[in-house]
């Protein structure tokens, strides 16, 4: 059964080809973690327009960040070549912004609205709500009633420090909040999808204008559709529709912000002449990963009796257990591992009493993750990579238009194009013409000091303002939409720290998860109790973490933790426990996080 294939579709197993080469209709293809749902689906776009003479103008393949989205849209330019330009390749908001830009008239708005970024929005609700306090309480209600509603209990990161939300209240806010907005010209994150489905489920010929547009559909990680998202996909694709949806319900981990796996479990309902494909075969992960994330996730799966197969007979790495005393000897050991595993080289300098490195220096900093439940965990980490010296790259909450050189050279940006009329120019020329512009405004010493940072700033911006061709009002919106998915450049030498949500489809030779401990992972405050579909999607979340990993996965916890100045013990994350019991998979370590120090602060996990 694996004689070879020609064509786009050579470069995938039988299963794989299976699901790629159904002819038309809907699909449903459930896979687990490093099955190629990703490049599977891929490779069917291009097999549809290189092999069944679809218009490559009419697919339309939706991603979850626009990160996915730039991988997708490179890996199509290869296997597709020039007429691959005319994919759409978007993530929901921003095939929402191309909606709202091309029918702002139908909906009231003028046509250079722009898109509140999460400063403005913070800004306008301050002012409605009367005071800052209530702003920053009241955004989550707001945001999550205008979502259609999601499950209470469970929060990312970023979230869960706010504490408790008002629904009440919010109701009163939201259509003051609303209004402010629209008389700045200004549309939310929320509206570029409320907008949209609202015009294509009153307005018919809208509707069937994008019908016909986008006449091959395909979402992938469709278990995390929210309410919202998933009725924009009901109007674009009616029953019969060629759309695709690609998922894995037991990676299902945005409940808190309003996604529900039941839109994938219902997806044949929907779709009743919808094939279901599934692949079994992980590509990945080595064999004790892939066994260790099977038995992490099984108390909860939604999809258990699938089979999945490692197929990577080069990797055979144990999973790493480490407890360590407290989170610096934790980032500590983060460090160390980090060096070793680049050959053990790098510490020298720094601590000539360490432990011997096993590694083969065939490891670069880009290849490792250290991820993390929470974003207050990433301080210890990047203090410690600091400290060694070692390159570290982490997701930012602050807009892309908070990071230093950005605003000035949207700025210059927008003042520019005022001057010079809409598509004059290639963007990526004009955004390279702002930065020298707004360096030309500075004096010599502080040009001197800001050069680096702003052509930094313009190397950040360069592959979307080359997306972009010469439309500055489209850059200008995607660089406020990128505020909130993760600006991690995979090309960059450097260790990329990431939170578990944002980690989800992305891949490295060697992750890191640290905090592996109870009420961490699972994360609840202290003392309260997790209702079961909560916990179950922080197990969930485990599972998404300890997938990445290609070779090398270390779980790690601290003893003790110090939050708010108070200190605490800390227990495994109970999604660990019965890791413990498959020693032919999982290490236990011992190794001293730091050597100069006494080894009865360390303990086996
Ligand atoms: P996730 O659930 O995490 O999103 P996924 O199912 O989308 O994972 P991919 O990211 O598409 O998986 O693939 C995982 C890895 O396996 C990638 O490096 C991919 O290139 C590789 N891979 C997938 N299919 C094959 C194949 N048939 N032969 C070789 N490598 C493959
Ligand atoms: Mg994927």
């Amino acid at each position: 059964e694996d004689a070879p294939v020609d064509g786009v579709l050579g470069g995938l197993d039988p299963e794989q080809r299976a699901a790629a080469s159904v002819p038309d209709g809907p699909l449903l293809i459930v896979a687990g973690p490093g099955t190629g749902k990703t490049r599977t689906v891929t490779h069917r776009i291009a097999h549809l327009v290189l092999e069944r003479d679809v218009p490559a103008r009419e697919c339309l393949a939706i991603t979850f960040t626009r990160r996915a989205a730039e991988e997708m849209t490179e890996r199509l330019e290869t296997l597709v070549g020039a007429p691959g330009r005319d994919i759409t390749v978007a993530t929901f908001h921003s095939l929402g912004l191309t909606v709202l830009r091309e029918r702002h008239a139908l909906l009231d708005l003028p046509a250079d609205f722009g898109v509140a970024d999460a400063a403005e929005q913070h800004r306008i609700l301050t002012e409605v709500a009367g005071d800052e306090r209530a702003a920053r309480r009241l955004r989550p209600a707001i945001s999550r009633s205008r979502r259609g509603g999601a499950p209470e209990g469970s929060g990312s990161g970023a979230d869960t420090e706010n504490g408790a939300t008002e629904p009440v209240e919010a109701g009163e806010v939201l259509p003051r909040y609303l209004a402010a907005l629209r008389e700045r010209g200004l549309v939310d994150y929320d509206d570029l999808l409320a907008l949209p489905v609202h015009l294509l489920e009153f307005d018919e010929q809208v509707r069937e204008e994008y019908q016909r547009r986008f006449r091959w559909i395909t979402v992938d990680e469709y278990q995390d559709v929210d309410d919202l998202q998933y009725r924009m996909l009901r109007l674009l694709a009616p029953d019969d529709a060629n759309l695709t949806a690609i998922g894995d319900p037991d990676q299902a981990i945005y409940a808190f912000r309003g996604a529900d796996v039941r839109f994938f479990l219902r997806f044949q309902e929907d779709y009743p002449r919808a094939p279901v494909v599934w692949l079994t075969r992980n590509y990945r992960s080595g064999r004790h990963i892939v066994a260790g994330a099977l038995r992490a996730i099984r108390p909860s799966s939604l999809v258990a009796d699938r089979g999945l197969h490692p197929m990577r007979t080069d990797s055979d790495q144990r999973i790493h257990l480490h407890r360590a005393a407290d989170e610096r000897a934790e980032a500590a050991y983060v460090a160390r591992t980090i060096d070793q595993l680049l050959g053990g080289t790098s510490l020298h300098s720094l601590d000539s009493g360490r432990v011997e490195g096993d590694g083969d220096g065939r490891i670069s900093f880009s290849d490792i993750a250290v991820l993390y439940r929470t974003d207050a965990q990433s301080r210890a980490v990047l203090d410690e990579l600091g400290r060694c010296g070692f390159p570290a790259q982490k997701r930012s909450h602050d807009p892309l238009t908070a990071r230093s050189g950005v605003e000035h050279i949207m700025r210059e940006l927008t003042h520019t194009s005022t001057v010079s009329p809409a598509g004059d120019g290639p963007v990526v020329d004009r955004v390279r013409g702002a930065a020298e512009a707004f360096l030309a405004t500075l004096s010599e010493r502080d040009r001197a000091e800001s050069a680096a940072m702003v052509h930094g700033a313009v190397e950040l911006l360069t592959p979307l303002a080359e997306r972009c061709g010469t439309d500055v009002a489209r850059f200008c919106h995607e660089v406020l939409l990128g505020a909130e998915v993760d600006a991690i450049d995979p090309r960059a030498d450097a260790v990329s720290l990431l939170t578990l949500h944002a980690a989800k489809g992305l891949e490295f030779p060697v992750v890191f998860i640290v905090g592996c401990a109870d009420s961490l992972l699972p994360l609840r405050w202290p003392g309260a109790e997790l209702g079961d579909d909560a916990f179950a999607e922080e197990r969930r979340l485990c599972f998404v973490g300890m997938t990445r990993a290609q070779d090398h996965l270390y779980l790690t916890h601290a003893a003790r933790r110090t939050r708010h100045g108070e200190t605490r013990e800390m227990r495994p994350s109970p999604f660990l426990t019965e890791l413990r019991d498959m020693p032919q998979a999982v290490a236990s370590e011992n190794a001293p996080a730091r050597p100069r120090r006494a080894a009865h602060q360390l303990s086996l996990l």
